[in-house]
């Protein structure tokens, strides 16, 4: 099975590398496809251009060979739509199960998403708790979430998609924004990065450095 993880990644931290590390050991994902966003139908625009935010993961990434970064959003011009980046991976590789990886804050808000019935069509859903993040679930997506979790891992491993499964990993409660704070009130960023990252942030002056 082949993650997919989606998101903003402006800059990507060790939260994001934790949360796909975490789903990789405890599913068996033979790899992880890392997909930053290119025009965001749901927030502002991200601070670091798609080519910046390219380079940052692909920093962050280069010690793990399970993970990679792919441009299927970025070089779309169109809004990022996540049911047609799972449809893309899908037509590219019919023989292969895929679970989309997120965060249980991005999963409160999957009844925002663009055609969200449709997602369960392409691949499982692999929620991963985040720390901090008590808000309960609202109502459709408790019963979504009812109607399609597993608890076991074999009916994840087994289907090829359909399934939800909850997480619960001890990930740090580190985020982008928190990061592009720091980095504007010029404080360390010690422990919220990988090295590699943290020099770019650097070098090209991204979020005020
Ligand atoms: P921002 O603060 O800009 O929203 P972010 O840290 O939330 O950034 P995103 O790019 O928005 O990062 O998130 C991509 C995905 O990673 C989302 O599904 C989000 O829930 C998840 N995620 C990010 N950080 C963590 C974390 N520390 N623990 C668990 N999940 C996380
Ligand atoms: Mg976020």
């Amino acid at each position: 099975m082949i993650g997919i993880f989606g998101g903003t990644f402006d800059p990507v931290h060790l939260g994001h590398l934790l949360l796909a590390r975490a789903a990789a050991d405890h599913l068996g994902l033979q790899r992880v496809i890392f997909v930053p966003l290119g025009l965001p139908p749901h927030r502002d625009l991200p601070k670091a251009s798609p080519q910046s935010r390219v380079n940052m993961l692909q920093a962050a990434l280069t010690d793990s060979p399970d993970f990679e970064v792919s441009t299927v959003e970025i070089d779309r011009p169109s809004p990022s739509w996540t049911v047609h980046t799972l449809e893309h991976f899908c037509d590219e590789m019919p023989d292969e199960t895929f679970c989309l990886l997120m965060g249980s804050d991005a999963f409160r808000s999957i009844n925002q998403w663009y055609q969200w019935q449709s997602l369960l069509d392409y691949c499982h859903l692999v929620v991963v708790s985040r720390a901090g993040d008590k808000t309960e679930l609202g109502s459709e997506v408790a019963a979504y979430l009812a109607r399609h979790r597993c608890t076991s891992l074999y009916d994840i491993t087994d289907g090829c998609s359909g399934g939800i499964y909850w997480l619960e990993a001890d990930i740090p409660d580190i985020s982008s924004t928190l990061i592009r704070h720091r980095v504007d009130a010029d404080e360390p960023l010690t422990g919220l990065l990988p090295p590699a990252v943290e020099s770019l942030i650097k070098e090209h002056g991204h979020y005020g450095y």
